[in-house]
């Protein structure tokens, strides 16, 4: 099924692309100026277009296929279970579904174990922002600058970061804080443990100042993703659920993105042996192949629901095809070892490859990450650390970025840009091979970083 040249199409290709341009409305896209590639299919750790370019997917689909692209077993669960029973409302109690759920709460940490299924990301942080504040009686829930957490109303809200603006209703009770990041330390810090300390102090404040008997939740993602794969520094999370119990605040993960083996855990929490009272997940469950997402649920928060109905839920919720590819998924991963598979080829492959490469060329400033988690931040300067764009740079200003990104895909590579990083993100079942492919494609492509620094 890979691509050959006598498998190019491009009048197909053509005819593919003018079908989306008369009827699909893009995400985040002005929609006159986008020239989306047509797809004509995938596998593993590659995807091709009808021209006959094959990319190797550096990017796993906004940080989603961790098992790769048609992974066969997660295929034949579909396709059974869409033969068996393809939907039922979410009151009835079905096999894949509770097999599903018992399978996420085994892997999740410490007494997380009741599942609430939602379609996605953003749906999950809703509903544990949701269930903090009826919990808790109290409205006000805390998030990090430098942050993602979805795009509807409250999750959007939330974001700390450009995405938020144009949606920004100020949405009552939400509070913004910095969290830790060395490289461009909102505190001065000057080495890791100063950082976190500092980090600490300021939350800490935040809330007296803000009134801990008035706040919910403090949500954070356990390693930022999007913002720039900031890994916090030991003793910061331990520190905010320290925070969290003393002044009776839920304390929200959200393991969206950083979940399901993409740090070589089954979830960022276990490198820091942090269990939060809440943790949101999607994407790596089941690969995004079905629409699917959820919150994990202590067992305090889930008694405040024992007697008293929890006034939310989704037709979609715990979708049986969905739950199927769950259950395929996380059992495929487990018998493939492709959680070790990460921690193996991050820790031992892509983590020093980056760290050689960012020796060589002047525009990478930092190399971040673990597992198949990694971003470089590109500059202009390494001294002053001036990054290669602007904040929040567009059109003519953001040039250099999308110069970078056109020199990867020559090479074959897709990457994962945002703002003034290149995300390294490949699948979790990424081969040595496949990976230094990759980083040999990323190293060349980085000339055309070099040539704006
Ligand atoms: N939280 C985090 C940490 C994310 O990375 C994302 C998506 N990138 C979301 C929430 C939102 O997920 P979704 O797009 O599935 O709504």
């Amino acid at each position: 099924t890979t691509p050959s040249a006598s498998a190019a199409d491009p009048a197909a290709g053509a005819a593919v692309k003018a079908a989306d341009r008369a009827h699909v409305f893009h995400s985040w896209s002005a929609q006159g100026l986008i020239d989306p590639l047509p797809i004509a299919g995938a596998e593993g750790s590659y995807f091709w277009d009808y021209d006959g370019n094959r990319y190797l997917d550096f990017s796993s689909q906004l940080v989603n296929t961790n098992i790769g692209h048609q992974h066969p077993k997660v295929v034949a669960a579909i396709q059974e279970q869409a033969a068996k029973l393809c939907t039922i409302a979410p009151g009835f109690a079905v096999d894949v579904r509770s097999e599903a759920a018992r399978l996420v709460a085994e892997r999740t940490p410490g007494d997380l174990d009741k599942i609430f299924f939602t379609n996605g990301g953003a749906e999950a942080v809703e509903n544990a922002v949701r269930m903090a504040r009826l919990h808790t009686g109290r409205a006000k829930v805390l998030s990090a600058y430098r942050s993602y957490h979805g795009a509807t109303a409250t999750a959007i809200n939330l974001t700390g970061d450009p995405r938020r603006w144009p949606s920004d209703t100020a949405s009552a009770g939400v509070i913004h804080f910095w969290g830790p990041f060395l490289y461009r330390s909102a505190f001065h810090a000057e080495n890791e443990q100063q950082e976190c300390e500092r980090a600490l102090a300021h939350l800490e404040q935040t809330i007296a100042f803000e009134g801990p008997q008035s706040i919910a939740a403090i949500i954070l993602e356990t390693v930022p993703g999007t913002a720039g794969i900031m890994v916090p520094p030991a003793g910061y999370l331990a520190g905010v659920r320290e925070i969290c119990d003393r002044h009776g605040i839920v304390f929200i993960l959200d393991e969206v993105m950083a979940g399901f083996g993409r740090t070589g855990h089954w979830f960022a929490a276990d490198h820091f042996g942090v269990t939060p009272d809440l943790l949101t997940f999607a994407k790596g469950v089941n690969s995004g192949y079905v629409p699917l997402g959820g919150v994990a649920i202590s067992a305090e928060i889930a008694a405040t629901f024992d007697q008293r109905p929890y006034p939310g839920g989704l037709t979609y919720s715990g979708h049986p095809l969905a739950c199927a590819s769950a259950v395929a998924t996380m059992n495929a991963m487990a018998e493939e070892r492709i959680v070790e598979n990460a921690a193996d080829i991050g820790e031992r492959v892509i983590g020093p490859a980056l760290r050689e490469i960012a020796e060589r060329h002047p525009s990478v400033g930092e190399v971040r990450g673990l597992g198949v988690f990694w971003a470089l931040d590109l500059v202009k300067n390494k001294e002053t650390r001036e990054p290669l764009v602007p904040y929040n740079a567009a059109g003519a200003a953001n040039a250099p970025m999308a110069e970078f990104a056109a020199a990867c895909k020559r090479g074959g590579l897709w990457p994962f840009v945002n703002m003034n990083r290149t995300h390294v993100v490949p699948a979790c079942t990424v081969t040595e091979a496949e990976a230094k492919e990759g980083l040999a494609a990323l190293d060349e492509a980085l000339t055309a970083a070099d040539a704006h620094t």
